[in-house]
């Protein structure tokens, strides 16, 4: 029995670093339905700049003929955030895995600081963009560890001020154990929103060029939700960021708000601007001040 087991240890040791290497793709795995071939990185080394994100009239079918995304332009600049909403189905996450090249488009073009992000190498170009999941995989470990999978070299003062920045810090000094207190398996110990806080944490630890917050909010209560969102724009002049929220208070910030329906962009502008009009949004808008959250499904039903 006793020879039996090593081997099994040694399987848990590589099943942790597995688990830490899926980790660091942010479970990219589950944003990826289907494996596109197509898509193995060229050479180009890393790109320079701050997270200027252009899609340039990208459509896309996902091989089906059937249309999920029409004719996407908009461009971000650098150091500027894009705020996205939309019913579910309507295509948003296929926008994050248009930007990191999960798929490629049937046509248009996207581009990550001018350059095309098809003649990336994949690895330069997932180092450049930090994913905030809507649901993050956390490993059976402490929280500061869970922290530090940004950045493995990162020191424990950085990770401190990550979780300052992500809110986290005072629920953490409020543990026992505080910073060595355990998540549990998948992190359950932690609630929903405590979760998507770690995540947020190690995002901002990778400093990203491009921030990516895919529903990551989705858990957190408005009032730490806009926290968050001050905190990052105060640290907001190195990297670009784009919402995707079906809270409209979480983009209401952003240089540009576009509204997907059905995979084309129905509605855009700044949030003063489409509020100003008689738009979706601005329906939206009225419906969420009254209830808070209301299920965006009420407005744009499926
Ligand atoms: P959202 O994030 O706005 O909820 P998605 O971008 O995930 O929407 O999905 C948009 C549409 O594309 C949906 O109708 C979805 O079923 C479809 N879709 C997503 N992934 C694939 C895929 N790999 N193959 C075919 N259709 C897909
Ligand atoms: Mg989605």
């Amino acid at each position: 029995l006793l020879q039996l087991v090593r081997p099994v240890e040694m399987l848990g040791v590589a099943l942790q670093q597995l688990a830490r290497g899926l980790a660091f793709v942010e479970r990219m795995l589950d944003l990826q339905r289907q494996a596109p071939e197509s898509v193995q990185g060229r050479a180009t080394p890393a790109v320079d700049g701050y997270g200027e994100l252009v899609f340039d009239r990208v459509h896309l079918s996902y091989g089906t003929g059937q249309p999920v995304l029409q004719d996407i332009s908009f461009r971000v600049r650098a150091g500027r955030t894009l705020g996205v909403v939309g019913a579910s189905g309507a295509g948003k996450s296929t926008l994050l895995r248009l930007a990191v090249r999960l798929v490629e488009p049937d046509s248009g073009r996207i581009l990550l600081d001018g350059c095309p992000v098809c003649d990336l190498a994949l690895a330069s170009l997932r180092a450049a963009v930090a994913v905030v999941p809507q649901d993050t995989l956390l490993l059976n470990d402490t929280i500061a560890n869970n922290i530090r999978l940004g950045n493995p070299e990162c020191t424990r003062v950085e990770i401190e001020q990550a979780a300052r920045l992500a809110q986290l810090h005072a629920f953490i000094m409020r543990q026992p154990e505080g910073y060595e207190t355990r998540v549990g398996e998948h992190g359950l110990r932690l609630s929903g929103g405590e979760r998507q806080r770690v995540s947020i944490a190690r995002a901002m630890l990778r400093r990203p060029r491009l921030f990516w917050f895919d529903e990551a909010t989705s858990s957190l209560d408005a009032l730490t939700e806009q926290h968050i969102v001050r905190n990052l724009r105060q640290i907001a002049q190195h990297h670009t960021t784009v919402v995707v929220s079906h809270r409209l208070s979480s983009v209401a910030h952003a240089e540009e708000i576009i509204v997907l329906q059905q995979g084309r962009i129905a509605e855009r502008g700044t949030h003063a601007a489409l509020l100003a009009s008689d738009s979706l949004y601005a329906r939206l808008w009225h419906q969420q001040q009254c209830a808070d959250t209301a299920p965006y499904e009420r407005v744009y039903p499926s």
